[in-house]
């Protein structure tokens, strides 16, 4: 082969060698080649370093496109971290605002001295008997009765208790007015009136002493809605975990409220748990319509004083 034909036919096979296709009897001419013949050295060295540059320059590009990649979707995680935030925020805000407004409307309520609140529940699992419990407040003295009923009568009264808070917030008289008994009871707490106002829990009024976290908490785990049903007119719907309130719009009073039985109870005669039932509160509310004689202590000369 002469000399001329034989550069030709390496330089034709160079750039195969350098992509290494090529087979190993042709690979050893090229490599055998290159090593006594400068100018195809010379020629697979500037193809050899084409192909080297060529490949940095598509590392390179690649690297580039994966930045970019890379900072898309860190932008568009950080764009759902802020929706995230920016809905939970509203949602938040929007459940501050209606509690914290109850609330206030709920003391203005109450910053009078005078109401009268009557609560029927059906606390007694009997069908048909509603537990119903009264409480009267005037300046400072009030008064407290309870009895189970059914559509016809009374069927369990309770003793009636009076207190006054400006004289012994923790004392109180407690009345039986059949068997004409009064006993003495000294409170483990201080009486005061908002003790009688319902549904302290969960909305955070500013008297009860309820924590920061419980206070700011709140907000986020009240499901906050409005509905009309049965009375018709619109009401809030407080949803918590462990039940519900409907709550007056204009006055922030609770109008029913929406719990479980914390015991346990038992089909009648049998060992046999009842699944939870539902205990509905109504409560009814008078306000400056509370008399000095239904707060007072009644004539008590023929009643027997029981230490
Ligand atoms: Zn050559």
């Amino acid at each position: 082969m002469d000399k001329k034909t034989e550069c030709e036919i390496v330089q034709d096979l160079l750039i195969s060698y350098v992509d290494n296709v090529l087979n190993p009897e042709s690979k050893k001419i090229v490599e055998k080649h290159i090593l006594e013949c400068d100018m195809c050295k010379n020629k697979f060295e500037a193809i050899q370093n084409d192909v080297k540059e060529q490949e940095n320059v598509k590392s390179k590009e690649i690297d580039y496109l994966k930045k970019i990649r890379r900072k898309a979707k860190l932008k568009s995680i950080l764009f759902g971290i802020v929706i995230v935030f920016i809905v939970f925020f509203m949602y938040y805000s929007y459940n501050f605002i209606i509690l914290n407004n109850i609330s206030n409307k709920i003391h203005k309520q109450f910053e009078t001295d005078n109401f009268y609140i009557k609560t029927i529940s059906n606390e007694s699992f009997e069908k048909g008997v509603m537990f119903v419990s009264q409480v009267w407040y005037k300046d400072g003295k009030y008064k407290k009765t309870s009895h189970f009923e059914n559509s016809e009568k009374i069927v369990q009264k309770f003793d009636d208790v009076y207190g006054n808070i400006k004289v012994n917030s923790k004392e109180e008289f407690r009345l039986n007015t059949e068997n004409k008994n009064i006993k003495k009871e000294n409170l483990l707490y201080e009486m005061n009136k908002n003790i009688f106002i319902p549904a302290t829990n969960p909305i955070f009024l500013k008297s009860t002493k309820n924590n920061i976290i419980f206070k700011l908490g709140a907000p986020f785990y009240t499901k906050i809605s409005t509905d009309n049903r049965e009375i018709g007119r619109e009401y809030y719907v407080l949803e918590l975990e462990n039940g519900k309130q409907w709550i007056d719009i204009d006055t922030g009073l609770p109008i029913m409220i929406f719990g479980y039985s914390s015991s346990t109870q038992y089909y009648k005669d049998t060992k046999i748990p009842i699944d939870k039932i539902e205990i509905i509160s109504e409560y009814q509310y008078e306000f400056n319509t509370v008399t000095d004689e239904d707060v007072e202590l009644p004539d008590l000369s023929e009643f027997e004083i029981d230490n």
